[in-house]
This record gives structure tokens, sequence and C-alpha cells, in this order.
């Protein structure tokens, strides 16, 4: 997969599976715009290890809908066009509906929802204005497993992933006229840190004993499906949702 010049914005980018793929992109000759929302020094490092030149800081927070405007016409000022487009940014939050009081269970529909859906809607929506006047364009939009598996104490993540899967499909089917191609990556259990955030050692064994790997996902794995989706030659393979489960959940 050659991406020599291409113009790469990633979402969430600073760390873990984002981080990954900018290095993965920057490997391959792309010019990539690491967005982030609040931690610069992370952001810095990964810019700092990028292989090749031309690679930026976009410091926006995606669920802010006037952000997602904002960063979108920066990418394109600072590099003339929008080639690919990664929708990484994603948070998760336990709130299991028989353990947590009314607050905090609608709190959490609303963060989740806020960033995992709607920032990508939004940011969706002014990149593809820009990819329409380009004349094209990829999007890969990263899902989750939680999407299909059910998600019992994480319930608002996985409904917003869901959703994320419908809302790429739709598009995929809009745009296609439009030679803007759509696709989603659906990770399971990966090694960053939401993993390691979210999970006491005893669940994290259970977890890791649901793939016959016996092991999570490097983010370079997950990675490397996004790479495949926004590369020249998966045209035709919009609309798919690629799973990099380690076998631990087959649709
Ligand atoms: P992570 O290690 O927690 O990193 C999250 C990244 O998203 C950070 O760069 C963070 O920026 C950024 N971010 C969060 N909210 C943002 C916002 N509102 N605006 C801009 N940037 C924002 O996450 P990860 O594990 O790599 O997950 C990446 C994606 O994979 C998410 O969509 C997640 O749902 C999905 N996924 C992860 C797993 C897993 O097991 N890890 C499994 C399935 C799916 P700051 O550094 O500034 O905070």
């Amino acid at each position: 997969m050659d991406f020599k010049n291409k113009k790469v914005l990633i979402t969430g980018a600073s760390r873990g599976i984002g981080k990954a793929t900018a290095l993965a992109f920057a490997a391959k000759g792309a010019q990539v715009g690491i967005n982030f929302r609040n931690n610069r020094e992370a952001a810095e490092r990964t810019l700092a290890e990028l292989p090749g030149e031309g690679h930026r800081l976009f410091q926006y927070d995606v669920s802010v809908k006037e952000d997602t405007k904002s960063l979108i016409e920066d990418f394109v000022q600072a590099y003339g066009k929008l080639d690919i487009l990664v929708n990484n940014a994603g948070i998760g939050a336990f709130h299991a509906i028989d353990e947590v009081d009314f607050n905090t269970w609608t709190q959490a529909w609303e963060d989740i929802l806020g960033t995992n859906l709607t920032a990508v809607a939004n940011t969706c929506y002014w990149a593809v204005q820009a990819m329409i006047a380009q004349g094209g364009g990829r999007i890969v939009n990263v899902s989750s497993r939680g999407a299909f598996r059910g998600e019992p104490v994480q319930p608002a993540y996985g409904a917003s992933k869901a959703a994320l899967n419908s809302l790429s499909q739709s598009l995929a089917k809009q745009l296609a006229p439009h030679h803007i191609y759509v696709g989603v990556v659906a990770p399971g259990f990966t090694d960053t840190d939401m993993a390691a955030e979210a999970l006491t050692p005893k669940e994290r064994e259970n977890l890791l004993r649901e793939s016959p790997f016996q092991r999570m996902a490097k983010p370079e794995e997950v990675a490397h499906a996004i790479l495949f989706l926004a590369s020249e030659g998966a045209e035709y393979s919009s609309g798919t949702i690629i799973d990099v489960n380690g076998a631990s959940y087959l649709r």
C-alpha cells in the first residue's frame, strides 16, 4: 500500500490506535494531521515519532460541533486537500443500568454518543463538502466489536458504535457517486490506554480468554485494516466492516 503525498487526517491520534495509524500512514509516505483533544504532550511525542515530513497537530474537541468545522477548514488550508479522514477518537465509560444513578446514566449517554457518533457525523459533514469539491476521498470510521455483541456495562458505548456502523453504511451508499468511499474497522480488545483504564486485572484476564489468540490486538493490527480500507483498490469494499478481534466474536 502506497500513500505517497496523501493528506490524511486522523482524529484522536495522539495515543493508542490513532497513533499507530498515524505511524503506519507516515511510514508509507503520507502527510498526517494528528487531531487530539487535551493531551498536548502525547500529541507532540507522536508528531516527533512520525517518519517523513509535513505532519502537523490539530487540537480540536470533535464533540464540539463548531470544532469539527474548524478542524476540517484548518486541515484543508494547511494541506490544500483532504484525501483520507480516519474518525478514530472515541470514549467509553461504565454505566450499568442496575448500578448507576439517573444523572450518571444520562450523562454517559450524552457524552458517549456526543463523541462516538455525533462528532463523527459532524466531522464527516465538513470533510464530505471538501471531498466533493476536490472530486473524491476516503473515510474510515473506527467502531467496535461491542456494536455487535452487546455491552452490558457500557450500553451507550455499544449503541454508539452500532449507530456508527449504520451511519457509515448510509454514507457509503450516498457518496459512492461522488467517488467517496467509506469503510469501518471494528476492533476487539486492543492494547491502549482505553483498555488499560477501563479494566480491573480480573476483567482483563477474562477478556483475554475470549480470543483463541489469548491476547489483545496490537494497535498496529487495527491500523493495518484501516490502511487497507483507505488504500487504492479498496473502493468496491465501501460500506464494509472489518472485524479485528482475534476471532473472539464471529458474526
Ligand atoms: P485511547 O487510547 O483512549 O485514545 C483516545 C484518543 O482519542 C486520544 O488521542 C484522545 O485525545 C482522543 N480523543 C478522545 N476524545 C476526543 C475528542 N472529543 N476530540 C478529539 N480527540 C479526542 O483510545 P483507543 O483505545 O486508541 O481507541 C481508539 C478508537 O478505537 C475509539 O473509537 C475506541 O472506541 C475504539 N476501540 C478501542 C478498543 C480498545 O480495546 N482499546 C476496542 C474497540 C474499539 P487526548 O490524548 O487529547 O485525550
